[in-house]
C-alpha cells in the first residue's frame, strides 16, 4: 500500500481542493525528497485559484511555490546536501540549453517550469525537487524567516538593479508583501528617506512600523508633491510593485532617477509622454523573478539584517487555505504561512 498524504491541488479554472494524494518518491537520480516546513501564500496563487484564473497554471498540480523543506532523501547523483539538511527552494527550473539560458538571462527561459504552478509544489507534507533548484540554509535561521527566502529573492533582483547608492530616496508604489520586502531590503541596504504609497490603511500602518520614512495615502493625499517636498526634487529611485502605476511612478522620480517594474499585470497598457523619460533622462528598468538572487537572500537571511518573518500575519494549516485566500483578498493580511 502507497503512503498518502495531503495536498492542495489545482484542478482548473476556480476548482481546488485539498485531497489525500500518494505521497512522491525519488525518479531522478538528481532527485530530492523535502518534507516541507513552511509554505507562503502569494498573489500568483490567488490569481490561479481566482475565476477566471489570472495566472496559467497545469491541471493536477500541488500548487505552492514559497516553500522551506527539511531533505529526507536524495537520488544518487546527489552530493551537495543530505537528510536533515535545510533547504529553500527556487520553483522556477531552465533549461541551461536555450539561447537566455546560454546568454545568462535564465529568468526568460525559453522552456521554463516552475514548482507549485506547472509542477508540483509545497502546499502538501513531501515534494520532490530537482537538487539544482535547492539552495541549502542554515537550520539555525528561524523557520518562518526562511520562508520568505523565494519573494525575497525576486526582490533582491530588482534592487540590485536599482544600483543604490547609500542614502539615496526610494518611492515604493504598493504596500503588499513585496512592497514591504523592497523596504526592509532598501532599508538595510543603506537607502536614505523611503517611502510607501498604499491607499489600504493597514498596509500604510504596516509600513511605517517596519521604518518607512513616510507612508502616502494615494487617494486622499498628492503624492509626487508630498515626495517632491519632502526630498526637494522627488525620488532617486521608484519601484512599481502593483504593475499598473508607471504614469505614477513618473511623476514621483527625479530627473535622471530610476523607474524598476515590478508588478506584473498582463492587462496594465498605461499611456505616458515618451518625451517625458527623454528630455529628463529617467531610466526605466523591468525586472522579473531572479537568476542569481538565492546564494545572497540565504547569506542575508542567516545574518538577521532583513527581519522579514515581520510580515507575517496568518499562520494557517492546509484546511484553512481558503480563509487564507480571502484574507489576501480583503486585504487584511500580508504573509499568510501555511504549515502543511
Ligand atoms: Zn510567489
Ligand atoms: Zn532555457
Amino acid at each position: 500500500m502507497t503512503a498518502t498524504m495531503q495536498a492542495i491541488v489545482f484542478h482548473g479554472a476556480g476548482k481546488w481542493g485539498l485531497e489525500e494524494v500518494a505521497q512522491p518518491t525519488l525518479i531522478a537520480s538528481d532527485d530530492v525528497l523535502l518534507k516541507v516546513e513552511r509554505t507562503g501564500i502569494c498573489g500568483t496563487d490567488l490569481h490561479i485559484l481566482s475565476t477566471p484564473p489570472g495566472h496559467p497554471a497545469t491541471p493536477g498540480s500541488i500548487l505552492g511555490h514559497e516553500y522551506v523543506a527539511t531533505v529526507v532523501d536524495t537520488g544518487d547523483s546527489v552530493s551537495h546536501l543530505q537528510r536533515g539538511d535545510r533547504v529553500v527552494i527556487d520553483p522556477n527550473i531552465t533549461c541551461g540549453l536555450c539561447q537566455y539560458c546560454r546568454l545568462g538571462m535564465t529568468n526568460v527561459c525559453e522552456r521554463m517550469t516552475t514548482l507549485g504552478i506547472f509542477r508540483h509544489g509545497g502546499l502538501a507534507e513531501f515534494n520532490v525537487a530537482p537538487a539544482k533548484s535547492l539552495h541549502r540554509i542554515s537550520n539555525d535561521v528561524p523557520i518562518e524567516r526562511a520562508a520568505l527566502a523565494e519573494p525575497l529573492a525576486c526582490v533582491w533582483h530588482a534592487f540590485e538593479k536599482t544600483a543604490l547608492v547609500p542614502g539615496e530616496s526610494v518611492a515604493i508604489l504598493g504596500g503588499g508583501p513585496i512592497g514591504l520586502l523592497f523596504l526592509l531590503l532598501f532599508k538595510s541596504a543603506g537607502a536614505g528617506k523611503v517611502f510607501l504609497v498604499e491607499p489600504a490603511d493597514f498596509r500604510r500602518q504596516q509600513a511605517e512600523a517596519l521604518g518607512a520614512d513616510g507612508a502616502i495615502n494615494p487617494k486622499t493625499q498628492n503624492a509626487a508633491s508630498e515626495i517632491k517636498s519632502a526630498t526637494g526634487i522627488g525620488a532617486d529611485i521608484v519601484v512599481d510593485t502593483v504593475g499598473s502605476l508607471l504614469p505614477e511612478a513618473l511623476e514621483l522620480v527625479r530627473f535622471g532617477g530610476r523607474v524598476v517594474l515590478f508588478g506584473l499585470n498582463q492587462h496594465a497598457e498605461r499611456t505616458i509622454s515618451q518625451y517625458y523619460p527623454t528630455r529628463y533622462e529617467v531610466t526605466i528598468i523591468g525586472s522579473f523573478i531572479q537568476r542569481t538572487a538565492f546564494p545572497k537572500v540565504v547569506r542575508a537571511l542567516e545574518s538577521g539584517i532583513i527581519p522579514v518573518e515581520e510580515l507575517i500575519t496568518h499562520r494557517i494549516g492546509l484546511a484553512e487555505l481558503s480563509d487564507g485566500l480571502e484574507a489576501l483578498r480583503q486585504g487584511t493580511a500580508i504573509k499568510i504561512l501555511a504549515h502543511p
